[in-house]
């Protein structure tokens, strides 16, 4: 009886001292990483756009659920009244601060051209009923399945931390009113407000490498329509109207020196027209043309200044052009596709990059510069009042990354029909670097 007892006590001890070893996070990481690659390829060959993240989210939503989280759907509301698809996982785990750690869940109407053999092949209607074909150009596949993959680490480490860890999963980021959406529907009233706020963003730098970005990190992005209105006329009698396709060719011409001629060059600014529409046959005038601009700044000077120009260049052109007060052009500053720019916290960037260079080598561990690209993700820090940091995550094979710097030819970048992350050192690397960062801020 006793010599039974003394060989199961061993026993357990035994087995105790494995699932020890084996709860590092590389080595959980490394257990997970062939379910995770399966679903990364389900989610890439199944892109959903900004708005319409339905199979995505229920799909994030089961993953959570079944690693223990107490998950709660649809959470969002756009200004229009529409339900968003957002999603909560809320893990507690004792007394201690919250962490919040977002992914992005949608995709973008680009048509996929990698040739992968999971490539999507999916075309569906956009929210102006136009057939598009639509592809995770942005990586947002490789956030949603690390996420998958955080979560099950950071439930099987629960004696490695306390507190609450609240995961997102944040619909229409690149429509960039999701997180909105999710504030307004009460998200922090409804599952606390954290303390801390991280995420990461893949992007075409060898795939085992990090960046922080301490401080400002991605610019405003605010955008603006502008109808250029003129008189419409015959083809052939251009001086019964006013021509509206020549204004717009003008105004964009001249619009090239907002920036250049009325912003400090020490302060970085963008204006682009990236969609322009008019007329429907060669031999009649138009009576408008319709443009979308995006601009970018980092500070709200800047940003107010290229508003300001954009709206003194569209009257100007107009007024040389003799347009009636009646038809002058409408410019309109769309605040709810607008985000501001996203400032990493300082303190918490410094203690990430720190904690970054211990566990994945000081070579890991690359600089990067601030982008005038846009992320809604600073939304989630209420203006800077939560400490927040998102952080760059390598995706590209490290062997293509040296040719593509040897030839000079350029990796294909986020939105690219040809970015294609090199899914598993990519997904090792986000699983690891996530839940070290998860793990040290809730120690
Ligand atoms: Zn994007
Ligand atoms: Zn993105």
């Amino acid at each position: 009886m006793h010599r039974w007892r003394r060989v199961a006590i061993a026993a357990a001890v035994a087995m105790a001292g494995t699932a020890g070893e084996a709860q590092t996070v590389p080595a959980l990481v490394q257990q997970q990483l062939p379910g995770l690659l399966t679903t990364y390829k389900g989610l890439h060959e199944a892109p959903e756009l900004s708005h319409h993240e339905v199979k995505t989210s229920a799909l994030l939503a089961n993953e959570l659920r079944k690693a223990g989280y107490t998950v709660t759907e649809r959470i969002g509301r756009y200004p229009d009244g529409s339900q968003a698809y957002g999603v909560v996982g809320i893990l507690k785990n004792g007394a201690g601060p919250t962490l919040l750690v977002r992914t992005d869940l949608d995709a973008l109407p680009v048509q996929e051209k990698t040739g992968l053999p999971y490539a999507s092949k999916v075309r569906t209607k956009n929210d102006a009923g136009q057939d598009v074909s639509v592809m995770h150009a942005c990586g947002h596949d490789i956030h949603i399945t690390t996420m998958i993959g955080v979560a099950r680490n950071m439930a099987a480490l629960k004696d490695r931390w306390h507190g609450t860890l609240m995961l997102i999963g944040q619909p229409s980021e690149e429509t960039i009113d999701g997180a909105k959406a999710m504030l307004a529907d009460h998200l922090y009233e409804r599952f606390g407000r954290p303390d801390m706020a991280i995420a990461l963003h893949d992007t075409n730098i060898p795939a085992g490498e990090v960046a922080v970005v301490p401080g400002p990190a991605f610019a405003s992005s605010t955008s603006i329509d502008v109808v250029m209105r003129g008189i419409g006329s015959h083809g052939s009698a251009p001086e019964d109207g006013k021509d509206p396709i020549v204004m717009a060719a003008e105004f964009i011409v001249d619009l090239q020196t907002v920036v250049s001629r009325s912003i400090s060059p020490q302060e970085p600014g963008v204006v682009t027209v990236g969609d322009i529409h008019g007329g429907t046959k060669r031999n009649i005038i138009p009576d408008e043309v319709k443009m979308e601009l995006t601009t970018r700044s980092y500070s709200e000077d800047v940003r107010q200044a290229i508003i300001q120009g954009v709206k003194r260049t569209a009257q100007g052109v107009a007024i040389a052009a003799g347009v009636p007060e009646s038809r002058m052009p409408v410019v309109t500053v769309l605040e709810n596709e607008s985000t501001p720019a996203m400032i990493n916290d300082t303190a918490l960037s410094e203690r990430l990059v720190k904690l970054f260079v211990e566990k994945l080598g000081a070579a890991n561990v690359v600089k990067m510069k601030p982008i005038m690209g846009s992320e809604d993700f600073g939304v989630f820090s209420l203006d800077g009042k939560i400490p927040s940091v998102i952080f760059w995550l390598g995706a590209y094979d490290p062997a293509k990354v040296a040719e593509s710097k040897k030839s000079g030819v350029p990796l294909p970048y986020l939105h690219s029909p040809l970015f294609a992350p090199d899914p598993e050192p990519t997904l090792r690397t986000g699983v690891t670097a996530m839940t070290d960062a998860a793990l040290e801020l809730l120690k």
